[in-house]
């Protein structure tokens, strides 16, 4: 099998509403780039990406000279070919091989007739455990803002009601810490029994940071995920507070995770196929983390159907997959895939089944939301709408005020 052809798509995908968080916001859209890579036998595998709400389209035209021609059986081949640790200094690539990676593994399942996930080892489980996603949000069209803790309590007795999620993250890192901290213990008192975790995406100062962990030691965490940024500042506040850490934002490469080993700042690393360039590269850290008793757990940085049957595949193969998995996927309106979303049960998804990735685009979705975005364009992630000129810092002290309402 050869690499013929490598064709990218922008998709902009209507979210229910806008999502807030603390670099900025999601603006009522996830835009994603899906990409399809043709192999001389015919066969299409699938791949997407992000990229903070800009297209990728030119990035992987760029690739083609690099890989047509290509075995999608030669993996390995495939990083040292695109991104090789030096080179990527210049021209990092690593969201571009991840993308390329799943369509080569969908592309040798579809080969085979086999599930991705008998390509990684083989499922332990039919279903993945996800959590419900909570975000402070703009309001969108037929749904209410949220921003007050009866808002937000309102939003996530109505999603376990809809999903059956167990687990529930609050995003933060908009508003002041104390208020955010009002806001947790408001779903705590309203969830009895379900479990917890907070993610301000590393935007608390280091005293807020131990103050905000201790404020929640007695309440029934997964983890408090970045409350503060560096591998440095998580080891402080890990000494100071009762309840386990997690990153996906300062563990998100070998080098990275060979330093948690040797002083650990992070009991928990959480998972992206996208930051890690492929579902190997998790699978592969996943064993890291086994060896060295370190938690793991499925990340999301935003996905449409490909994406999260990545997602799901890697989830099913884990062992130590410890905590239920994060996805934006239950904010979304649609999907681009064959028969529109895949569907929550029990808060779970199942693991697709089919050859390959187990998921094949609908190409009248990817037509109206092609078209969707040549009409809006994209957006800057790292920008919010309500606050024209504002930007984050880190630690952040410009939080959002939160009696304002738009
Ligand atoms: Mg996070």
């Amino acid at each position: 099998m050869k690499i013929v052809d490598i064709r990218a798509t922008t998709v902009a995908v209507p979210l229910e509403a806008p999502l807030r968080h603390s670099n900025g916001a999601h603006w009522g859209r996830f835009v994603r780039t899906l990409v399809e890579v043709e192999a001389d036998n015919g066969l299409v595998g699938l791949g997407e990406m992000g990229g903070g709400g800009e297209s990728a389209e030119a990035a992987f035209r760029g690739l083609v000279p690099y890989l047509k021609g290509h075995d999608p059986f030669q993996l390995e081949a495939l990083r040292f070919k695109i991104a090789n640790p030096t080179a990527s200094l210049y021209n990092n690539r690593t969201q571009l091989l991840a993308a390329v990676e799943f369509a080569c593994l969908d592309l040798i399942g579809q080969h085979l007739g086999v599930p991705v996930h008998d390509l990684l080892g083989g499922r332990v489980r039919d279903a993945v455990p996800f959590a419900s996603y909570l975000f402070f949000r703009y309001p969108g069209e037929g749904v209410e803002e949220i921003r007050t803790p009866e808002q937000l309590v309102r939003h996530a007795r109505a999603l376990k009601a809809e999903h059956g999620f167990t687990v529930h993250k609050l995003k933060g890192g908009v508003f002041p810490p104390d208020y955010e901290l009002e806001c947790y213990r408001a779903l705590a008192d309203a969830l009895p029994g379900d479990r917890l975790r907070y993610d301000p995406n590393a935007v608390l100062s280091l005293a807020e940071g131990v103050r905000f962990g201790r404020a929640i030691e007695h309440l029934d965490n997964d983890y408090l995920e970045d409350p503060v940024f560096g591998l440095e500042g998580l080891r402080y506040v890990r000494d100071q507070v009762r309840v386990p850490l997690a990153t996906n934002t300062v563990v998100v490469n070998f080098e990275q995770l060979a330093a948690n080993v040797l002083r650990r700042g992070a009991d928990v690393v959480l998972l992206d196929t996208t930051f890690w360039g492929g579902i190997r590269p998790c699978v592969k850290a996943a064993g890291v983390c086994e060896t060295f008793q370190l938690g793991v757990a499925v990340h999301s940085s935003g996905e449409l159907g490909v994406q999260l049957a990545t997602m799901l595949h890697l989830g099913a193969v884990l062992p130590n997959l410890g905590y239920a998995a994060d996805a934006h996927y239950h904010q979304l309106r649609d999907d681009v895939i064959m028969g529109g979303k895949l569907p929550y049960s029990g808060g779970r998804i199942a693991v697709p089944q089919g050859p390959g990735l187990g998921v094949r685009l609908d190409p009248e979705r990817v037509a109206r939301y092609a078209e969707l975005y040549r009409e809006q364009g994209g957006y800057p992630y790292d920008r919010d709408p309500g606050r024209p000129g504002w930007y984050a810092q880190v630690p952040n002290e410009r939080f959002a005020d939160p009696t304002i309402s738009l």
